[in-house]
């Protein structure tokens, strides 16, 4: 014997929508589960610096379908350049980071 389960019928209120907020709610689309996002940010605006993306998360962007898209608008991570407070170069360590990858990022404007 089957069992079904239903959809719920309350949507999720999610607060925020930075990163997490918006991954949240690309999740509950892609599962039909219906959502407010609430942001008190009146509008968005460019922070002006890449994001890395690690990848541990690279997965979920896979599973929204969505990889291949952030990959082209990215950049692979091929070192990490060390600096102290007075930006004294302290080195950097080398490599190749396949699935590390930089895109560009928006914040809400508060
Ligand atoms: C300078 C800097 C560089 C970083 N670089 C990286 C990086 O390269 N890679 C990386 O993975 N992480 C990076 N991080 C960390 C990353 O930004 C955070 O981990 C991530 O933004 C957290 O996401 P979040 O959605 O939990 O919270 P947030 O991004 O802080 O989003 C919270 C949202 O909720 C809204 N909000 C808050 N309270 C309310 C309310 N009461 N009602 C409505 N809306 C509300 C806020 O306006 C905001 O838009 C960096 C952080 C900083 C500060």
């Amino acid at each position: 014997m089957s069992e079904t389960v239903d959809t719920p019928t309350i949507p999720v209120l999610i607060v925020g929508a930075g990163i997490g907020g918006l991954m949240l709610g690309a999740v509950l689309e892609s599962a039909n589960i219906s959502y407010h996002i609430l942001e008190r940010a009146a509008e968005l605006r460019p922070l002006g610096s890449a994001l890395a993306l690690s990848a541990n998360i690279l997965p979920v962007f896979e599973q929204l379908g969505i990889y291949e898209d952030l990959k082209s608008v990215s950049l692979p991570h091929v070192s990490v350049d060390i600096f102290n407070t007075r930006l004294d170069d302290l080195g950097s360590i080398g490599g190749s980071f396949h699935k590390i990858v930089y895109v560009q990022c928006m914040t809400p404007n508060e």
